[in-house]
């Protein structure tokens, strides 16, 4: 069998539509399986990242960005008191040096985009897949609906809870004792400030807010995260209790108040991270994005490494026969879980800094900030934003140094 091979990708979010998306942009189909019946506007805003955003531009949805999404001239971070930590500029900063700006977008703006690209054609929806098995080099999917289907390549982009990834290793998430409130404000309820394109994040001991505008700058995206005394469902869609939010974020300064009591309607559930893997390949079963690295959200990276995921998978499967899937596979997971791993571990390693009590070492972290205030902080996120994925050396991009000395 040396033929153009049959792919199945199974799930429809970020990572699973990037993928399709880019397989079709080097003229390999695949047929992408979801499990829910129509797609619903669900979530909260992500952050996209240079290192995501350059992916999206060149794969075709930069027009729906610069229609829907923000892009983000700065970040700051303050203390739960109100006082200005750092600041690290964004806007035309991270274009020179990235080749894209960072956005903030409603997650349904950029999965609207993204199936627009990818088109009606390979989605096959009501298809909850619940198992998969080899039948000689061919894999076996079964569905929920009692169908089946045939593929000689099958990539979870499952999520969390992957049953792909269930096929691989035996874990699972690893509760972290935090849960997140988020929701979505019409700036028109919120202190002008709420308008700016700025990304704010307040910390204090044990929890942390961050906001941004989303959709054209007309709603306000936050996430507020805080202990949560027991693991609760996972989803991106549970109720959450607004005067639990406005209890937990009480005293607290800034635009912090102004959020919390804006917000009528919040979502609220508990965060997992699942351990990290050194290979999440086995024969033509591969899986990306949160099926092989959920991270918690500290970082702000699980759906940009999801993107990357897809655009170097995409370029490792481009013209390859069906005989030669578990070696790209192989090469694949060389290339990716290295680079997912430390960010994994770094998204933990926040959840700790971020959140630690008022004391000393908490004064170090801010000193430490302090320091990396302007352009420097930018820059030394130049081994994250800056990196290509999908790259081979021949195409790679001048790195932050090339395109900008550092004086
Ligand atoms: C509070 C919070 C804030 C975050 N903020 C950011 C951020 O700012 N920036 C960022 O980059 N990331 C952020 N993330 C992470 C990001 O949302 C995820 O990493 C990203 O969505 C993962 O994309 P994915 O495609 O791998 O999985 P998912 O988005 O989970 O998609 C999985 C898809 O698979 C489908 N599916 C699941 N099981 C099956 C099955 N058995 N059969 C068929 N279909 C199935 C699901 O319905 C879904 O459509 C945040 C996460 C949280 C919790």
């Amino acid at each position: 069998m040396t033929g153009r091979p049959r792919i199945a990708v199974v799930g429809s979010g970020i990572g699973g539509l990037t993928l399709a998306a880019a397989l079709a942009e080097s003229g390999t189909p695949c047929e992408v399986f979801e499990q829910t019946r129509a797609m619903a506007e669900i979530g909260a805003g992500v952050q996209l990242a240079p290192n995501a955003a350059r992916h999206l531009q060149r794969l075709g949805i930069g027009a729906a960005l610069t229609q829907h999404a923000v892009p983000i001239e700065e970040m700051h971070m303050y203390g739960r008191r109100g006082d200005l930590i750092t600041s690290t500029p964004f806007g035309a900063a991270c274009e020179r040096l990235y080749g894209a700006p960072y956005y903030a977008v409603h997650r349904a703006d950029l999965q609207g985009a993204l199936l627009r690209l990818v088109g009606p054609e390979p989605l096959r929806l009501g298809h909850r897949l619940t198992s998969v098995a080899a039948d000689g080099d061919e894999q076996v999917l079964t569905f929920e609906n009692g169908s089946t289907h045939r593929a000689d390549l099958v990539v979870g982009a499952d999520g969390i809870h992957s049953v792909i990834r269930e096929e691989l290793v035996r874990d699972a998430p690893v509760f972290s004792g935090l849960g997140v409130f988020r929701g979505l404000i019409p700036v028109d309820r919120l202190p002008d400030a709420a308008r700016e394109a700025l990304i704010r994040m307040w910390l204090g001991p044990g929890r942390h807010l961050v906001c941004y505008p989303v959709s054209g700058g007309r709603l306000l995206s936050f996430a507020a995260i805080a202990p949560l005394a027991a693991a609760t469902a996972e989803s991106w869609s549970a109720q959450g209790d607004p005067a639990a939010l406005i209890d937990a974020f009480d005293g607290w300064s800034g635009l912090v108040p102004d959020i919390t009591r804006a917000a009528d309607t919040v979502r609220r559930w508990a965060l997992y991270d699942r351990p990290v893997l050194h290979t999440w390949s086995a024969g033509r079963l591969t899986v990306l994005g949160d099926a092989a690295h959920p991270m918690l959200p500290f970082m702000a990276q699980g759906a940009n490494q999801a993107v990357e995921d897809a655009v170097e998978l995409a370029s490792l499967l481009a013209g390859a026969g069906t005989d030669e899937i578990p070696q790209r596979l192989r090469t694949y997971e060389r290339a990716r879980a290295p680079r997912a791993a430390a960010i994994q571990q770094g998204s933990r390693g926040h959840s700790e800094t971020m959140h630690l009590p008022d004391g000393p070492r908490q004064r170090e972290r801010d000193q430490a900030l302090r320091h990396t205030a302007g352009i420097t902080g930018l820059r030394e996120r130049a081994w994250l934003y800056g990196h290509e994925a999908g790259a081979r050396p021949s195409q790679r991009v001048a790195t932050a140094e090339e395109r900008e000395p550092a004086s």
